[in-house]
């Protein structure tokens, strides 16, 4: 239609990018006039955070709509046409051992979902601003979110033919007992206003902590031959860029508008700094303990990532009055020790995960002792040579009572004192005469904030403890009642298949039996 119009009117002018943005973002926008503006927006007032002159909004990127599908367009040909090819190849034989699968189990049910959430966050806070770049900006981003959980559940589906735990991700995130940890992230992240959403999501995940997050499981990926995972990691990647982009400008543009942000502004960053660490812990188990080829340790990524590089970002943020999120330094303490004190979790409670769990092998405990000369020997080497000797024995140990959840990041209570990792920390807190528990003083002082807020947690073994994760119509009064099998069975999780030791698993039964390796006899290489 409009190539029609301007050849007609030779005389008009194409516009530029640079315009047709600018007509879309502010041609587009007005004020109400029967209806005041307040009762239209009435979300983004009540935070607290002041805004004077939404036309200060510079979006970074300019897209246009029809740019925007242009682009999406041609990403979405070349990875369909990748993962057609892949399949055709039977590239899931081309991974380096059917471990790695289970990291995608831990990505489809733990992340995917995410970007989903993401996507409707996005289309929630776009609804909320009042100012019209900053609605455009989040109608873009919420529709890139979608098509990221898209290509992930389409790409990851083709491993469900062969593999097990892959059948009902986003069942079981809504219900499995430690994908309560990214879901309530989430859930707090959305039900929070616009521009809290904004800055946990925008700025403190996507900004701050993605690089922790897409760089093992892409990286990881790679390192061990799954070339589908990888690709929509590629294709994501430029979206993932525009969004880093855009929340470093959410959080400039709303300091710029107000001292009176400032503060607001901080504690959010302390809050979502600590709730996108605690969440990390699961990526940082799979990097140490899950990839049958490792990329780096936690402690090196952590290192690069978040003290190197999120240390040059705050001292760039300091003179707008932020500083470095508190707790960074008890992070740093608990780098060489959390992926331990998770897998230590899963290798408890791994009868009731929706993927496999294991003892690593010697050589992998050779290069974790490597990476982590202070604990590794020390404090975890005992741990699993034990679980590897009870395996032996024909006694695969799993524990049959339930952990004590934190309240705030919803983590099994197995962190341990900043200043001692053989102590477990515990933290409380009394509101309305009801005792909280806690993992850190970070998570404390999440709670403490808001504590009408999180004392509505759903946490996974309260849950389970007062009956309500078995299935419809279950009576738990029947003689012989086994409360673990149905709550499995609430899970959909296909007992014997889905959970437990890999060792004895289909999976690796069916790996054997498909390629002819003997995964007993050939020890894995270690990058
Ligand atoms: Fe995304
Ligand atoms: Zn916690």
């Amino acid at each position: 239609m409009t190539t029609q119009a301007a050849a007609k009117t030779p005389t008009t002018p194409r516009l530029g990018l640079k315009e047709r943005y600018a007509m879309m973002t502010r041609g587009l926008g007005w004020e109400t006039t029967y209806q005041s503006m307040d009762d239209v927006f009435p979300f983004d007032k009540f935070e607290g955070i002041k805004i004077h002159d939404w036309d200060q909004w510079e979006d970074p990127f300019r897209l246009t709509m029809d740019a925007y599908w242009k682009f999406q367009g041609e990403k979405e040909k070349k990875l369909y046409a990748i993962i057609d090819a892949f399949q055709q190849n039977n590239g899931q034989f081309n991974i380096s051992d059917p471990r790695y699968l289970n990291t995608l189990k831990l990505f489809l049910t733990g992340v995917s979902p995410l970007e989903y959430a993401a996507h409707r966050g996005y289309a929630m806070a776009g609804r909320s601003l009042r100012g019209v770049g900053a609605r455009v900006a989040c109608q873009m981003q919420s529709i890139d979110e979608l098509r990221h959980a898209q290509t992930q559940f389409h790409t990851i589906s083709h491993f469900n033919k062969y593999f097990h735990g892959l059948h009902d991700p986003q069942h079981m995130h809504d219900r499995v007992w430690y994908l309560s940890v990214p879901k309530s992230y989430f859930e707090d992240a959305m039900s929070a206003g616009p521009f809290e959403f904004i800055t946990a999501i925008s700025f403190s995940f996507e900004y701050v902590l993605t690089n922790l997050l897409f760089m093992p499981f892409m990286s990881g990926a790679a390192y061990n031959g799954d070339m589908a995972t990888v690709t929509f990691g590629f294709s994501a990647q430029s979206d993932e860029s525009r969004h880093m982009t855009l929340g470093l400008e959410v959080v400039k543009f709303i300091l710029e508008q107000d001292p009176d942000n400032v503060p607001i502004v901080q504690k959010w960053v302390d809050k979502w700094f600590w709730r996108g660490y605690r969440l990390l812990t699961l990526v940082a188990m799979m990097m140490d303990y899950m990839l049958p080829k490792r990329v780096m340790s936690w402690s090196e990524a952590w290192e690069m990532y978040f003290e190197k590089n999120g240390g040059a970002l705050f001292e760039d943020l300091a003179r707008y009055g932020i500083r470095m999120p508190k707790y960074h330094e008890v992070a740093s303490k608990e780098k060489s020790r959390i992926s331990h004190e998770a897998w230590a979790i899963f290798n408890n409670y791994g009868h009731a995960a929706n993927f496999n769990v294991w003892a690593p092998k010697p050589d992998e405990m050779t290069w974790l002792a490597e990476k982590y000369p202070e604990t590794f020997d020390s404090l975890y080497r005992p741990r699993f040579e034990w679980l590897a000797e009870q395996e032996k024995q024909g006694k695969r140990w799993f524990n049959n009572t339930l952990p004590m959840l934190c309240q705030t990041c919803q983590i099994p209570m197995a962190f341990t004192e900043p200043d001692d990792p053989t102590k477990i920390c515990y933290r409380e807190s009394s509101y309305h005469g009801m005792k909280y528990h806690f993992c850190s003083d970070g998570c404390k002082d999440v709670f403490d904030g808001e504590p009408e807020k999180y004392v509505q947690a759903w946490l996974p073994v309260h849950q389970i403890y007062q009956g309500n994760c078995f299935p419809e119509g279950t009576d738990p009064t029947v003689e012989g009642f086994n409360p673990l099998a149905a709550v499995l069975d609430y899970y959909h999780i296909n007992v014997g298949a889905d959970n437990g030791e890999f060792n004895t698993s289909p999976d690796k039964a069916n790996w054997e039996r498909w390629t002819g390796q003997d995964l007993s006899a050939a020890e894995p290489k270690v990058a």
